[in-house]
């Protein structure tokens, strides 16, 4: 008899037991297809010893369907889905999810038929189908896909198709992938990046465990430093993998490999039409893929023979995932890398307080970068005190940053001005009543949006169209906007500089690598003058004419007054700042306050990062925070507000009683209604030693809700939303 333990892709589901038919051979981590009653699902094959189940004899077990032609998922991969599950207390099979693509790149199919517009002009041109035709342009993709970017209904692509205008293309997904050449174009490197870069290769060769902290002020060359490690992983045959935290900065990586490798790597992130993900996935597989750029997703994939992880800006906030299986990114890298016996890399400019915490006591090793390439200096940063210095009525740029905008403009330099809101204004009312316009699904006002003459929900993406009169009092043209977005800086910039060219860089313009490539080559040919965006403009960009920057408001992350507001406020600004002068030119960076004085202020001025991370590390550890203890989140949400907050009373009741852990709440979370749920929160703080995962296992798995209920438990909680 030859039986196997199978965890299939059900979170609901524990791991089950199947019969090996004859003729199959099946080893841990083969990928198979199972039947589930009269369902067929996809699964893994895993260590009986590792995972229990239930105990079924071996008359019951049903025989496995089929065993795909693939490479195993290879044991370090197989412990790290378990250590995953296990941590951030999610469905071990939710974690397999990760590492498995769609069935067709399990099947190999060796094409696919896509489709592209022909150029020929259907008879009938209806606004609907020369609207699609425009944004397709020379795109393609399956019908579904080319109706998303076209913005119409799939009959729409469809009937364009039988028009003629639209045809079908095979698209074969086996193709190979050009190999990235290590000796293509190595760069010169200055004395600190060479010291570094040989230390990092050296530690690829050795194909051992080893952290690294790659702290480099901006325009330090930080990339050029991990680049030469991931030669290495080349010329010894192993993949390397990139993370980044952004899919718009895809774009100016891709372009910056080529130029030193001699070809792109292989992508990996949400953009890709299902023929690229299918190509992808496969060259990963089979160890083909030698260099993957992605998101953190792609820390998930079964590469067979990884030798060197890159975290790119690692302090990034968006490697934490806030659904799902909610982990973060640069802590799993570290653990993968651990599991595989390799290097991890996390290179930033402004580490997170965790990792140089980890390299002071000397668990990360500590590479430092401290002058920019090329003897470029650091921009002169400068406060503008808004109290003393106030905008005139209506306006939101201070008179000095106005006169240094004017300076560049007739230098024929490049400014951004950094304020992190999109849209048009935060919050809408009416000057007659005092209505609000709020979100009737989530605690949140509605934004305005006056390009899409439209106001929309930040959290939940709730959409209505901006109303002439007001819907409580019916008064019309009463509506009046209160505070700025990036768009209404723009307005005033267009008030101020009629004849300056500008652009707004936001998530709502720059939504694909296409559209970031674009506003790269605006910039680079020189046809803005002047840039309005948020956190999107932070990072990676390196314009050399760009010598100004103005941060609007670097108040405004510090509100919230969350466990992380002051260290996020310094490294954004700092990130922002450090797009100024990167070339030749000497940069400038004006940062509006109303309060210079405050330390994380004075910090970002006198550019004290040491002083500012003893500071608020010191405050850390007196509060006994992260990285000096833990916290956990338990959110308890349903539509019924009754319920969420009877289910989460029922929680805090049953809460264990443990040294050094405190329980806070059930209190309503700061969004207390989200995507039409209400939300309570409970908060575990706990010291480092104390066993958090294990306690709220055992605690929660005590409890029953109703199944309208959902209790999600964020550990090491990133969002305190
Ligand atoms: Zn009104
Ligand atoms: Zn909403």
């Amino acid at each position: 008899m030859n039986r196997c333990r199978v965890l299939l892709l059900n979170a609901a589901l524990g791991p089950l037991d199947y019969r090996v038919p004859p003729g199959m051979t099946v080893e841990p981590g083969s990928i198979v297809v199972a039947p589930l009653g009269p369902r067929q699902l996809i699964g893994a094959v895993w260590e009986p010893e590792r995972l229990d189940a239930e105990e079924v004899g071996d008359n019951r077990l049903r025989p496995l369907l089929h065993a795909y032609d693939l490479p195993p998922l290879a044991p370090p991969l197989r412990r790290l889905i378990e250590w995953t599950a296990d941590y951030y207390l999610s469905p071990i099979a939710a974690v397999l999810r990760m590492a498995l693509p769609s069935t067709g790149a399990l099947e190999g199919a060796r094409s696919i038929t896509e489709y592209r517009v022909t150029g020929h002009v259907p008879d009938r041109l209806t606004p609907q189908r020369a609207q699609a035709l425009e944004r397709i342009g020379e795109r393609m993709g399956l019908v579904r896909e080319l109706a998303i970017i076209g913005g119409v209904s799939d009959g729409v692509i469809r009937g364009l198709v039988k028009a003629g205008a639209i045809e079908a293309v095979e698209v074969t997904i086996d193709d190979p992938y050009a190999k990235p050449d290590p000796d293509h174009d190595p760069p010169a490197l200055e004395t600190a990046q060479a010291g570094a870069a040989a230390e990092l290769r050296s530690a690829v060769a050795a194909a051992e465990f080893a952290p690294y902290l790659l702290d480099g002020v901006t325009g330090s060359g930080k990339t050029e430093v991990y680049f030469e490690a991931i030669a290495e992983a080349i010329r010894g045959d192993r993949q390397a993998l990139v993370l980044l935290p952004e899919i718009a900065l895809t774009e100016p990586f891709l372009k910056r490999f080529t130029a030193r490798f001699g070809c792109e790597p292989v992508a990996w992130h949400s953009g890709l039409r299902q023929s690229q993900r299918r190509r992808a996935w496969r060259a990963i597989a089979s160890g083909e893929a030698r260099v993957v750029v992605g998101a953190r997703s792609a820390l998930f994939l079964p590469y067979p023979k990884l030798g060197l992880i890159v975290v790119d800006e690692a302090h990034e906030a968006s490697f934490k995932q806030e659904e799902g299986v909610q982990y973060h990114a640069r802590d799993v890298a570290v653990m993968r890398a651990k599991l595989e016996a390799i290097p991890v890399v996390l290179a930033s400019a402004t580490p997170a307080i965790e990792s140089r915490h980890m390299a002071e006591i000397g668990t990360y090793r500590e590479l430092k970068l401290p002058d920019r390439y090329g003897g470029a200096r650091l921009p002169e940063m400068a406060a503008i005190d808004m109290l003393q210095d106030p905008p005139p009525r209506g306006g939101w740029l201070a008179g000095q940053l106005v006169q240094a905008l004017q300076d560049n403009l007739e230098a024929a330099e490049q400014s951004l001005l950094f304020l992190n809101r999109r849209g048009y204004a935060p919050l809408t009312l009416c000057r007659h009543c005092g209505y609000r316009f709020q979100c009737p699904n989530c605690t949140a006002w509605m934004v305005e949006h006056r390009f899409t003459r439209r106001l929309a929900c930040h959290h939940c993406g709730h959409v209505m169209p901006a109303p002439h009169a007001c819907p409580e009092c019916k008064e019309e043209d009463s509506l009046v906007a209160c505070g700025p977005g990036v768009e209404r800086i723009a307005d005033e910039v267009a008030a101020l500089f009629p004849e300056a060219r500008t652009a707004i860089v936001t998530s709502d313009t720059i939504w694909s690598p296409a559209k970031a490539a674009e506003f790269v080559a605006r910039m680079e040919a020189g046809e803005i003058d002047i840039v309005i965006g948020t956190q999107l403009v932070t990072k990676g960009y390196h314009f050399p004419n760009l010598t100004l920057v103005g941060v609007v408001d670097a108040d405004l992350g510090l509100a919230g007054g969350d466990l992380r507001a002051a260290e996020r406020t310094f490294q954004q600004i700092r990130q922002v700042s450090g797009r100024a002068g990167r070339g030749d030119k000497h940069g400038r960076v004006l940062v509006q306050t109303h309060d210079p004085s405050a330390p994380v202020m004075q910090a970002l001025i006198g550019g004290d990062a040491d002083g500012f991370y003893a500071a608020e590390t010191d405050a850390r550890r007196a509060a006994a925070m992260p990285p000096f203890g833990r916290l956990a989140a338990i959110i308890v949400s349903s539509e019924d507000q009754a319920e969420a907050a009877e289910t989460a009373r029922m929680i805090g009741r049953a809460a264990p009683s443990h040294e050094n852990m405190i329980v806070l709440g059930p209190a309503p979370a700061p969004l207390a209604m989200l995507r039409g749920r209400h939300r309570l929160r409970l908060l575990v703080h706990a010291s480092r030693a104390v066993p958090v995962q294990e306690i709220i296992r055992d605690w929660l798995g005590g409890v029953r809700w109703k199944n309208s209920v959902r209790v999600a438990v964020d550990v090491d909680p990133y969002s305190f939303l």
